[in-house]
């Protein structure tokens, strides 16, 4: 017998506050509170050392964690989680629909971390203008033991091929080092 809905919750703290930055924050400040919340993910035992959050112009739009293993669910990672809560909060499953430009803000995808096989497909799918990513794959990989599956050679160039703008290194230390702290943890990898 199976359910007539699917559940997948962020931790209680995700209700907030959270303290996002001001509107008008550029990368550097949006990716601060993406690392912020994956290092929570971690000190409060929550879940994975990755956290995400999707912007709608200056208005930020949903958060999102790793909570794999609290919800038993191998998709909940933070991109699906903040891409997901994003399109729940606007009620269709494109989050920018249509051109960028004059009434229509740009949607951004902030993670502290680089998507991995399966989140580098919704980032596909969800309809964002901008993806800024923090860690690199490889600093997943070998920092924090996950693996991120098998991405295509040319993934950022998939992604500017539908017009999603990616940038990287996005203050990648602070990134990788809760990676490290979530390994010196002794944290799963899931
Ligand atoms: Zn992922």
């Amino acid at each position: 017998m199976s359910e007539a809905a699917v559940r997948l919750a962020l931790p209680d703290w995700a209700a907030g506050p959270l303290d996002p930055p001001p509107a008008g924050a550029g990368d550097r400040e949006r990716m601060a509170f993406a690392v912020a919340l994956a290092r929570r993910n971690v000190e409060a035992g929550t879940g994975g050392p990755f956290g995400a959050a999707v912007w709608a112009g200056d208005e930020l739009l949903a958060v999102g964690v790793n909570v794999v293993l609290a919800q038993g669910a191998s998709i909940a990672h933070a991109e699906v989680m903040a891409l997901a809560g994003a399109q729940q909060r606007v009620g269709r499953p494109r989050l920018a629909e249509g051109p960028a430009g004059a009434g229509r803000p740009r949607v951004a995808l902030v993670t502290s971390a680089q998507p991995c096989v399966m989140c580098f497909g919704a980032v596909l799918w969800a309809g964002v203008d901008e993806l800024v990513i923090g860690a690199r794959g490889e600093d997943v990989e070998s920092l924090a033991g996950f693996d991120e599956g098998p991405l295509p050679a040319a993934w950022p160039a998939e992604l500017a091929a539908r017009g999603i703008a990616v940038r990287r290194d996005v203050e990648r230390e602070a990134a990788r080092a809760v990676l490290a702290a979530y390994a010196a943890r002794g944290g799963p990898r899931y």
